[in-house]
């Protein structure tokens, strides 16, 4: 069995309540960091840790908090990203919903550790009853002294709020979220500045995803070192999987980083296997954002070595061969799935979710969508294969914030990976034109 950090508490009856949460040993990290360490000290023991962001990005949180400008005076903030909206990914819904008191606990301890005052939990709006959950997890909290003024007789305040967003997948961008908290529309910014250095009402700020968050009461009840312990390299500690897709157990798991790929997938621990007896035709492993692999280099690396599920081993060879941890959304495919039709899906979801500040993201992600569509739909041309590549290769690296570079890597891994299936596609029309599946025209 796999060290659990994060879920080892998950199926205590009752466990979503204070009472329980309490009796298992909840809060004890604030009560250490509190009374026993300097917010310093907190903060390098999470240095230590090597824990990194879990929202995607993999920036080690440690160096992001110690970023964060101390010396101005301003007021500093943590805001919590919970705008979980990565196809493929519900990891920290899961956390939410059933342990919502670890992330709280995980607020409290962090912003102890950065000097803020008045923290917040972003979450996607769809996740109304989440939201509901949380709200009364801080009601209980507070009424037992963990938030409010003088907490444990500290001398230190904390107030906490969970403010709900209004469903737009751009919000999960740290700045587009910093934007829609402050009642504005959500259009990211450009960084830098980070919002480290200039962040929520233009203090220093610090955005963490919700698993980053609740890694932090393990880190300061044992230690920074003993986190660093779990894990290989600068893959440190566990990470929170979505897995999803033709596999036979779907669901959220807790892996030490460096497990490899065949045993996630194969073992009863974790994935269980393929769903049924079809063979494995390719894996998304971080969520909607990161490149495909292709069934060859799926348990293996070009290289030949065990892929293995590590923010390096999966991005192993770059692009070319490689993929990313991302969010940890794990999405396995048999050989009845259309690469062609779940290339477009993705791209559809990019075009209508796309804030429409930055040209090559507005426009581009519209024709990706449109001649993707055609494609599926028999309707291809010889030179759209081509087109689809120029179009996303115009898109990467030229945008504002993430999303344009999230829209065009798909487009650029299914071709470089399932080049035939988009030339059967364009080949045959008539094989693809008129299948027994939803057809959208955009
Ligand atoms: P990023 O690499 O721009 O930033 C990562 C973090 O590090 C940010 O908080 C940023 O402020 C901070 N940072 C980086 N350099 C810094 C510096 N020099 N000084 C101070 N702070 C610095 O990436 P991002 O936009 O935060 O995230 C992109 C990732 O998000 C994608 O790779 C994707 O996997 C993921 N994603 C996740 C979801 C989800 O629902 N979980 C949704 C969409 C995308
Ligand atoms: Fe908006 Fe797209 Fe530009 Fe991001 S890349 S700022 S989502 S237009």
């Amino acid at each position: 069995m796999g060290r659990k950090i994060l879920l080892d508490k998950i199926n205590v009856p009752g466990i979503k309540t204070y009472e329980v949460y309490r009796r298992e040993g909840g809060y004890a990290s604030v009560e250490k960091a509190l009374k026993k360490m300097t917010p310093d000290e907190v903060v390098e023991e999470v240095k230590t840790s090597g824990l990194r962001g879990r929202g995607g990005a993999g920036f080690p949180a440690g160096m992001k908090w110690s970023f964060i400008d101390k010396k101005s005076g301003k007021p500093r903030h943590l805001v919590c990203n919970a705008d979980e909206s990565e196809p493929g990914t519900f990891k920290d819904r899961y956390l939410m919903e059933y342990i919502p008191h670890l992330l709280i606990e995980g607020m409290i301890t962090s912003s102890y550790a950065l000097g803020a005052n008045l923290s917040y939990i972003y979450i996607r709006g769809e996740y109304m009853w989440v939201y509901k959950i949380l709200e009364r997890a801080i009601a209980e909290a507070k009424a037992a002294g963990w938030l409010g003024k003088n907490i444990l007789g500290s001398g230190y305040d904390l107030e906490l709020y969970v403010q709900i967003g209004g469903g737009a997948y751009i919000c999960g961008e740290e700045t587009a979220l910093i934007e829609s908290l402050e009642g504005n529309r959500g259009n990211p910014r450009l960084k830098p500045p980070f919002p480290a250095v200039q962040g929520l009402w233009q203090n220093p700020t610090v955005v963490n995803n919700v698993e980053t968050i609740s890694a932090v009461p393990w880190i300061v009840n044992n230690s920074g070192a003993d986190y660093a312990a779990i894990g290989i390299g600068r893959s440190t500690g566990t990470k929170l999987i979505s897995a999803s897709g033709n596999i036979k157990n779907q669901g959220v798991y807790e892996i030490e980083l460096g497990l490899s790929v065949y045993e996630f997938m194969n073992s009863d621990e974790y994935c269980g296997g393929m769903q049924t007896d079809r063979p494995l035709k390719a894996l998304v492993p971080g969520g909607s954002s990161v490149p495909i692999l292709p069934a060859h280099l799926i348990y293996k690396t070009a290289a030949g070595e065990d892929r293995l599920m590590t923010y390096e081993s999966l991005a192993d060879g770059g692009f070319a061969t490689g993929s990313m941890l991302g969010s940890g959304g794990f999405i396995v495919y048999d050989d009845r799935a259309c690469i062609v039709r779940n290339t477009w899906n993705f791209s559809r979801f990019y075009h209508h979710e796309s804030c429409g500040q930055c040209t090559p993201c507005r426009e581009g992600t519209g024709w990706l969508e449109k001649v993707l569509w055609r494609i599926e739909n028999g309707q291809g041309r010889e030179e759209d294969i081509e087109l689809l590549w120029s179009i996303q290769s115009k898109i990467e690296g030229n945008t504002i914030c993430p999303l344009g570079d999230a829209a065009s890597w798909p487009v650029a891994a299914a071709i470089r990976h399932f080049r035939d299936e988009f030339e059967y596609h364009i080949r045959f029309p008539e094989k693809v034109k008129n299948r027994d599946h939803f057809v959208h025209e955009p």
